[in-house]
């Protein structure tokens, strides 16, 4: 199919100003362009889990799994090893993929399974009218924690970095383009591609006058540098005051999980049967 409206029909529910409307924006104009580039977007998948950002498996006209809470990856690893010409991108919230589904994203960053998990990072469990999640910053007042929190938010940059990942990067739902830049390019590696993006929660986290004055590019920076990438994973540790750097901090080259796994050399069509008999055999 070619030439398709990207975005449904379904009712858009996100509050009025919320971030999601930049990441669905962003991912449709990438989605055209690989269209208008010759590529099929029935070769491509959306896997969202559960929260605000999920929504958007609803929004996009594309191939969509509407996962369970913290199961992105898991699902998004088996759609990618059952059929390796497909495309795969995950939508994640924090609360989904820092909190329930932390084990899956460290595992998948440590097979370089070849996905692109995209973290809609809006630092509250949204959906949920606004509980903390594991990249709220220490002190946080959100309904489960009116006093504020008494835990010092997770780094998951630092974590990619430590874990695996290949393609490691910091967006800003503020900078669409460069937001543009860093989806397109960890959607074309191949590897674990992971971009946390700092997303505004209108409504429970509106932090745009916290992020804007402090995000910047560190010019001088070598992304093949892992040293240098932990550094800059360093610099801001989702608490402080200090600045945040945007951009792509790290790349590598590295076999994926699903070459080194037995699905090399198999065709489509020898997929599709085993596929079958494994669902036959649970039947
Ligand atoms: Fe967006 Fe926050 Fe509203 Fe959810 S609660 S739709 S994240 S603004």
């Amino acid at each position: 199919m070619t030439g398709r409206e990207l975005i449904t029909d379904v009712q858009n529910t996100w509050c009025p100003g919320c971030g999601n409307f930049t990441i669905q924006h962003t991912l449709k104009k990438i989605l055209a362009e690989m269209e208008t580039a010759g590529r099929s977007l029935d070769d491509v998948v959306l896997v969202s889990g559960i929260g605000c950002h999920a929504k958007i498996a609803d929004y996009l006209n594309i191939n969509t799994f509407y996962s369970l809470h913290g199961r992105t990856i898991p699902v998004a690893t088996g759609i990618k090893l059952a059929n390796p010409d497909l495309t795969v991108i995950c939508c994640c919230g924090d609360g989904d993929c820092y909190a329930e589904g932390l084990d899956h994203l460290i595992f998948a960053a440590k097979r370089n399974v070849d996905i692109t998990v995209i973290v809609h990072n809006n630092r509250v469990y949204g959906l949920t009218t606004g509980q903390y999640t594991p990249t709220s910053p220490l002190g946080f007042r959100g309904k489960s924690t009116p006093s504020g929190t008494a835990e010092f938010p997770l780094n998951p940059l630092e974590l990619m970095l430590a874990s695996g990942a290949t393609y490691i990067a910091r967006g800003y739902t503020k900078k669409m383009d460069q937001l543009r830049a860093l989806l397109q390019g960890g959607i074309a590696h191949r590897g674990f591609s992971f971009i946390d993006v700092l997303q505004i929660c209108a409504t429970f986290f509106p932090a745009a006058d916290y992020y804007t004055p402090r995000v910047y590019d560190p010019a001088d920076h070598d992304p093949t540098s892992f040293d240098h990438a932990c550094v800059l994973a360093r610099e801001w540790d989702y608490n402080s005051d200090a600045r945040i750097p945007l951009g792509v901090l790290y790349t590598a080259t590295f076999p994926c999980f699903g070459e080194r796994m037995a699905t090399k050399g198999v065709t489509a069509g020898e997929r599709e049967e085993a596929v079958r008999q494994i669902l036959a055999s649970r039947i």
